[in-house]
């Protein structure tokens, strides 16, 4: 009996070892993350789900190992979108959809759009908010029923009455009621606890909240602080408990430091930033997500007759070109910044013009990448697993056509997706 565990034990080490089949993946230029400067004739060896090497020059294969040429392009680490909606996707129809889609319908168009944004070279999202299609979605995804990046949900928002997220904002009073903490409407700690405790029991990644007004609600304000404190904290001490980070949404200054102060992981968009609140960023450790083409394109769809609701638009107008300059700021003083776009406010697969909005704004194209990518990964939690190119990380695995370092646009252009060691584009 021992002698043939042992014979089982060294056929299973042959099996998965000497003759597991590799691939090697030839780099002309190579980003990993990790390095302040790209490398040049590189190998990245892949085998099953994982990056089992990284080698100067080109390797030679072994017999039976697959090689991906890539020797004319840039090799990046999968990107990371901090801030996506995958449920959704602007169009001047929108409040009408509320109505009319059903849930398998959002579905649908979720799969699409999934599909879209990992096919841009987007191997991991956060989707900060949605009907809970999209933890669905992710389910699907992992399950590899449909196509998409590697999800990390927020399920359904947390607001309160009227808040951000209050799926009932603008509907007639008969058909308003009074939505609680199951539908991510809460007021006061008690609401809140519950609505977070209420989101582990639908399986999400990470919590949501809308702590000022913002511009696609039909509300008047897009900056007024929608929580007290107490509920934030509330909220934080909660999430905690299941493992959860917390997002806040804030445009307004009170709102956001408020959200600060009360322990939230990061701040999404952070429009009207003044000198304390970064200073709060940097006391706090907070992230900063910025959504510079949130903010671009809702100012510019505001500009087309009827697209937006009329309360809508004068919002549009004055939030959205303002993210850029906030940025600029808050790069300038050292606030730790994260990739994200807010995707789905604009067209999903469009996330790359972020980085050359960010670049414009004064940041250097490397430090745009690892906003994408190390960064991402440090706020999701999860750079043990994913967010550079280095052995016993997950084979996510992206390239471009040309040098992002020497024009930021080319990010725009990829023509290689590897996700978990699968590849989706070449
Ligand atoms: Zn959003």
């Amino acid at each position: 009996m021992k002698k043939q565990l042992l014979t089982l034990a060294i056929t299973c080490f042959i099996g998965s070892s000497a003759f597991a089949q590799k691939t090697l993946i030839y780099c002309g230029t190579l980003i990993d993350g990790v390095k302040n400067e790209a490398q040049s004739q590189m190998t990245i060896i892949v085998e099953g789900k994982k990056i089992v090497g990284v080698q100067k020059g080109y390797s030679s294969p072994g017999s039976g190992d697959k090689t991906v040429d890539l020797k004319s392009k840039t090799v990046l680490p999968g990107l990371i979108d901090s801030h996506v909606h995958l449920e959704m996707e602007t169009s001047k129809d929108g409040t009408v959809k509320r109505f009319t889609q059903n849930p398998a319908d959002v579905a649908f168009d979720a799969a699409k759009f999934a599909k879209t944004t990992l096919l841009s070279g987007f191997t991991s999202v956060r989707d900060l908010g949605g009907s809970g299609v999209n933890i669905a979605l992710r389910n699907a995804i992992n399950k590899g029923t449909t196509i998409g990046p590697r999800v990390f949900t927020a399920g359904k928002s947390i607001a309160t009455t009227g808040g951000h997220a209050d799926p009932t904002n603008g509907f007639r009073k008969d058909l308003m009621g009074d939505p609680g903490p199951l539908e991510g409407v809460v007021n006061g700690p008690d609401e809140c606890r519950k609505a977070v405790r209420q989101r582990y029991k639908e399986g999400v990644d990470c919590i949501k909240i809308t702590a000022t007004g913002g511009v696609l609600s039909i509300a008047k304000s897009g900056k007024a602080p929608q929580f007290t404190e107490e509920e934030m904290k509330a909220i934080v001490e909660t999430a905690k408990d299941y493992g959860f980070t917390v997002a806040a949404h804030a445009h307004g200054t009170e709102g956001m430091k408020r959200a600060i102060r009360a322990g939230v992981t990061s701040i999404e968009h952070g429009t009207y930033m003044d000198d304390e609140a970064i200073e709060l960023f940097k006391k706090y450790g907070t992230y900063y997500v910025p959504t510079i083409l949130a903010g671009k394109t809702v100012a510019d769809s505001a500009k087309v007759p009827g697209y937006y609701h009329p309360l809508v638009v004068p919002k549009a107008l004055e939030i959205g070109p303002l993210i850029q300059q906030t940025f600029a700021k808050a790069y300038k003083a050292g606030v730790k910044i994260a990739f994200g776009t807010d995707s789905g406010v604009s067209i999903h697969g469009y996330n790359a013009y972020e980085f050359q909005y960010m670049v414009e704004a004064g940041m250097p194209a490397m430090e745009a990448i690892k906003s994408a990518t190390v960064t991402a990964s440090q706020l999701l939690g999860m750079e043990k697993e994913l967010g550079t190119l280095e052995s016993g990380k997950i084979a996510d695995i992206i390239a471009t056509d040309g040098n992002p370092l020497t024009d930021i646009t080319l990010m725009r252009k990829v023509s290689f997706v590897m996700k978990d060691g699968t590849v989706y584009k070449q």
